[in-house]
């Protein structure tokens, strides 16, 4: 177990309904901390960029047009074993196959449009935090 800061989105079907603030209170209830935080809406080439691991699957096309669809939060959390518990947070990708009281299985509208993204490992929280964040803007204590 050790503290660990990884890349939270929320994602624009969440944004949209103001959901923002309710999910990050699941964050905060859940010992995540806020180290970075901005709103930005971005570009479909940018949305592709990011998700540039995904680009030969048959949804990348519908997953880049809704994550640039308008604004989303991305922030950094930091906490002890941030990236697994994030991602127990959200829940699974598929709201239905989603635990009860995860973001997803709460506020999801589909398997694209699940409102959350949370980094999978180390390496991709590192590559993914630094995609969207310098180090000026992480609050480092
Ligand atoms: P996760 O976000 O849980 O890490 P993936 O990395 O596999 O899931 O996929 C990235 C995103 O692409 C998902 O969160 C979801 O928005 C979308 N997505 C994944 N699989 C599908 C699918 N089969 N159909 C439609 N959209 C999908
Ligand atoms: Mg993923």
């Amino acid at each position: 177990m050790s503290v660990e800061n990884t890349l939270s989105i929320i994602k624009p079907d969440a944004v949209k309904r103001d959901l923002t603030g309710k999910i990050i209170a699941m964050f905060e209830e859940n010992q995540l901390r806020i180290v970075a935080q901005k709103k930005i809406w971005l570009s479909k080439a940018q949305a592709g960029s990011f998700y540039a691991v995904h680009k030969d699957r048959p949804f990348f096309d519908e997953l880049c047009e809704f994550m640039s669809s308008g604004p989303i939060v991305v922030q950094v959390l930091r906490g002890t074993n941030a990236i697994e518990k994030n991602r127990e947070i959200m829940g699974a990708t598929n709201p239905e196959q989603a635990e009860a009281g995860t973001i997803r299985k709460e506020f999801a509208l589909s398997m694209t449009e699940n409102s959350a993204h949370g980094s999978d490992s180390p390496e991709t929280a590192r590559e993914e935090i630094s995609f969207f964040f310098s180090g000026l803007e992480i609050i480092q204590f």
